[in-house]
């Protein structure tokens, strides 16, 4: 067999057969395929796309490529969660408390940020002492003793996405549907959950911009589970603007905290309910999703969701106390109000330039040797549909950095208003089974 003529098939539009695709990902993963034809290849699909099937051997001969996690020994059904990722969603670190505080066993691989993006690991990280490096075997008996996990990759898992990945992102190669959902679901599928739960954010944060192209997403990667015998649902939601009013590591984290405290803000509270009552559905647990959701409202009102953070923090060393009373938490050397200089009703507040815009205060990273500043971010006091007066406050900048007029500047354009009345922005926009 040889690449080139693969190449030229799905060039021409014509379906692959399992041994090509199977050819490419073995030959690619071991270096006997370079990285030229492996871009043209990628082009080609980008341009031609790929059917059901070719997208299900595709993300099969990826997930085999490298280690499989095996979770057999996890007494119960295994869940995890993925978001495609957004501004301020810290949804993992609401989410997995919860659906183990109802029974569920949430057995989670994350990853660490990236560009205008936060990563669960990073704000897993601002807990002190807390550590994200168990051993796989660690990993399954905190999941086996308390129901919940949430740690960085511990096995090989996937080699291929990390040098396709890697290539798509300089070679122009990253909006395709079949690319991404294969991308997603072979990671997602080799650390070995039954049941997963997508959470897919369309807007202007978001790698999908539109509802349209979101659902085109979530359908194959949905379809991609099921072919390979999970339980995958999937939720789409906004990310026109970031999610719950906190953008930075150890202020997501305490945004979380006062969640599950039952209180915080609006879009976050309803995308977690919806997200964990969807996951206990998926699980067995209950048999409608009303069900679910009277569960999940009580596991918030009643502690035992916090008490389960509590729970997995101490296994992971952290130091709980900060859980409990979350105003132990660091705050940054300077916390700088960002004044509204006109009056309005904020009409969309740019995501993707929030995003940047924390990173460059601290809480992210630009590349992955950047360290980052556990304090640092953006505090919104302000919303989509809020009504603004000259002079009111938009958000908090939070940084130890010196010298950052030019961000605040960028934070304040950033806040678009209008001079009529908006409605409040849904954050659910759809679900798919
Ligand atoms: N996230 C991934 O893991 N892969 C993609 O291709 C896009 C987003």
């Amino acid at each position: 067999m040889r690449m080139v003529d693969i190449i030229e098939k799905k060039r021409d539009g014509r379906k692959l057969d399992e041994k090509e695709i199977r050819f490419f990902i073995e030959g690619y993963t071991k270096g006997t395929i370079p990285d030229y034809q492996a871009s043209a290849f990628c082009m080609a699909i980008l341009f031609q796309g790929m059917d059901r099937e070719e997208t299900a051997i595709l993300t099969d001969a990826m997930m085999h490529s490298g280690e499989m996690i095996d979770l057999s020994s996890i007494s119960g059904i295994k869940c995890d969660k993925h978001s495609t990722g957004g501004v301020g969603d810290k949804a993992s670190l609401a989410v997995g408390p919860i659906v183990a505080a109802c029974g569920a066993k949430l057995a989670k691989l994350s990853g660490r940020g990236l560009g205008h993006t936060g990563g669960t690991l990073d704000k897993l990280e601002s807990i002190p002492g807390l550590t994200v490096s168990l051993s796989e075997e660690q990993f399954i008996k905190q999941v086996n003793d308390i129901g919940l996990a949430i740690i960085g990759q511990t096995a090989e898992i996937d080699p291929a996405d990390k040098k396709m990945y890697a290539l798509r992102d300089v070679t122009g190669t990253i909006p395709s549907i079949p690319l991404i959902a294969s991308s997603i679901m072979s990671k997602k599928l080799a650390a070995g959950s039954d049941v997963i739960l997508l959470d897919v954010k369309v807007g202007d944060g978001a790698f999908m911009k539109t509802k349209e192209d979101a659902e085109k997403l979530a359908r194959a990667m949905v379809d991609i589970g099921t072919h390979l015998g999970r339980k995958v649902s999937a939720v789409l939601t906004d990310m026109d603007e970031p999610l719950g009013l906190a953008v930075g590591n150890a202020l997501e984290v305490k945004e979380a905290i006062d969640t599950l405290n039952g209180k915080g803000p609006r879009d976050f509270r309803e995308l977690i309910r919806l997200a964990s009552a969807k996951i206990l559905l998926s699980a067995g647990l209950y048999k409608t999703k009303e069900e679910a959701l009277i569960q999940v409202e009580k596991v918030i009102q009643n502690g035992a969701a916090l008490e389960k953070l509590c729970q997995m923090v101490s296994a992971q060393k952290g130091d709980a106390s900060y859980i409990r009373h979350p105003e132990k938490f660091l705050l940054a050397k300077h916390i700088i109000p960002i004044y509204a200089k006109e009056k309005g009703y904020v009409a969309k507040i740019d995501a993707m330039e929030i995003g940047l815009s924390a990173m460059r205060l601290g809480a992210g990273r630009e590349t992955m040797e950047d360290i980052i500043d556990p304090s640092a971010g953006i505090l919104l006091e302000k919303k989509v549909g809020d009504r603004v007066e000259k002079g009111d406050v938009l958000a908090y900048a939070h940084t130890n950095k010196d010298g950052v007029e030019e961000i605040l500047d960028d934070i304040l354009s950033c806040f678009h208003l209008s001079s009529i009345s908006l409605p409040e922005k849904p954050i659910i926009l759809g679900e798919i089974d």
